[in-house]
């Protein structure tokens, strides 16, 4: 069996869909799971839906142009066919969707978990219904009965023997063709969770791992994972191959093609993870695997925008040692700062973050007292691997840096945004 995901780009359109399907069609395994995310910008629209986000008159129309977008493309997608059954499913999920906004009950990460997990059922609904009119049977799976997490919503933590036992089933007969949803969990208390935004990805690798799938494809609107993000960077280069431990730090790094999670259930098993196109399907993408260094050859760019550099020094002008960097590093895993790179001297500590104006703010409250706190903010952290001294000195064109930090195969170096 093999395992395919396609984002939300993939299928925000009639036309998208379509597209998907041909993919689909031609896929020539016995067996195909297709793990789909909500149509377009569908989750942050969800998110405006929250009862913290709008009162009522905006919660409806808000809803209303949520209806209209998806029932426009159930209409496209089913001009000439029985949309019965499938403008049934749709009218049964908005009228939840509307009565799960309009009486929010429970705690904010519970509502969100429970509102924003539409787009997914919404889309795959959609998705199903339009296959089997097609001529594609395919079985519609609840993708939280097979992914169990705990209850920690908004970032559901994997419950892995419980995930095991819930996919056995399908994992002893795969469905010839099953499609379900990216991005939500189901947790024991009977409540909807989610993995974090932008965790498609996951819940196919999740999937690829329970089912000792073959190989995982996502489907995206780039051929193939690029040396640098094209937003930045104008001669990029598609990278063939890339060994497991070489995406997993590119994550890391903040390379945004693949969720950091994602690599590691297929690292595990060996399961090769594709890179593809859905715009030309026939090119070949890149290829996550086994391997033992990239191909080609190539220096690879991570830009991480709207970084932060605090530097911290103790008032009482004590060394920054251990007693320091323990208190510090408790203080921002408490309010939940991820450190981006880090430096220390003798009588100050320096670390990039990203720009989060309330995290920032409640930092620099609790740092006030016993440090003297500076910070620069509209800065890049680049990070360059397998770097030269040319390479650099062209990326840093002349900038000050203002910090660096260089091991054997990477460069990162924080400077301001161009
Ligand atoms: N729909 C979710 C999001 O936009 C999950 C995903 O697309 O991966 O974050
Ligand atoms: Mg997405």
């Amino acid at each position: 069996m093999v395992v395919y995901k396609f984002g939300g780009a993939s299928v925000n359109s009639a036309a998208a869909v379509r597209n998907m399907a041909e993919i689909i069609r031609r896929c020539d395994s016995h067996s195909l799971m297709v793990v789909v995310s909500a149509m377009g910008k569908t989750t942050n629209a969800l998110e405006a839906l929250l009862p913290t986000s709008c009162n009522d008159s905006q919660r409806k129309e808000r809803l209303q142009a949520l209806h209209d977008y998806h029932y426009t493309i159930a209409r496209q997608l089913t001009e000439g066919l029985d949309d019965k059954p499938l403008m049934t499913d749709l009218d049964r999920l908005f009228a939840q969707l509307d009565e799960a906004t309009a009486a929010p009950a429970t705690a904010y990460n519970i509502d969100y978990d429970r509102i924003v997990s539409f787009g997914e059922l919404i889309s795959t609904t959609i998705i199903s219904h339009y296959l089997r009119l097609r001529g594609m049977e395919n079985k519609w799976l609840d993708v939280r009965q097979l992914i169990r997490t705990d209850s920690n919503h908004r970032e559901g933590h994997v419950d892995w023997v419980e995930t095991i036992a819930a996919t056995e089933s399908l994992r002893r007969e795969p469905a010839p063709l099953a499609i379900t949803q990216g991005f939500i969990a189901g947790a024991n208390d009977g409540t909807t969770t989610t993995l974090g935004r932008e965790g498609s990805d996951y819940s196919a690798a999740i999937l690829s791992y329970c089912l000792n799938a073959e190989s995982m494809t996502i489907w995206k609107d780039v051929p193939g994972f690029l040396n640098a993000d094209p937003k930045y960077f104008s001669d990029t280069i598609k990278i063939d191959r890339i060994p497991y431990n070489e995406a997993i730090e590119l994550a890391y790094y903040g390379a945004s093609v693949i969720h950091p999670k994602t690599v590691k259930p297929l690292k595990n098993k060996n399961i090769p993870l594709y890179i593809k196109s859905f715009i030309t399907p026939d090119d070949s993408g890149s290829a996550v695997g086994p391997y033992n260094g990239i191909s080609p050859e190539t220096p690879l760019y991570i830009v991480r925008p709207e970084q932060v550099l605090i530097s911290i020094a103790p008032k009482d002008f004590s060394f920054i040692a251990e007693q320091n960097l323990q208190m510090l590093f408790g203080l921002f895993a408490e309010i939940g700062v991820r450190i981006n790179v880090m430096q220390n001297s003798a009588l100050s500590f320096s670390v990039c973050i990203d720009h989060n104006a309330v995290l920032l703010d409640q930092l620099l409250r609790r740092l006030q007292d016993d440090y003297y706190v500076r910070y620069n903010a509209g800065l890049h952290l680049i990070t360059i691997r397998y770097y030269t001294q040319a390479i650099i000195d062209h990326i840093v064109s002349g900038r000050p840096i203002l910090l660096e930090q260089r091991s054997r195969q990477t460069e990162q170096i924080v400077v301001e945004a161009k």
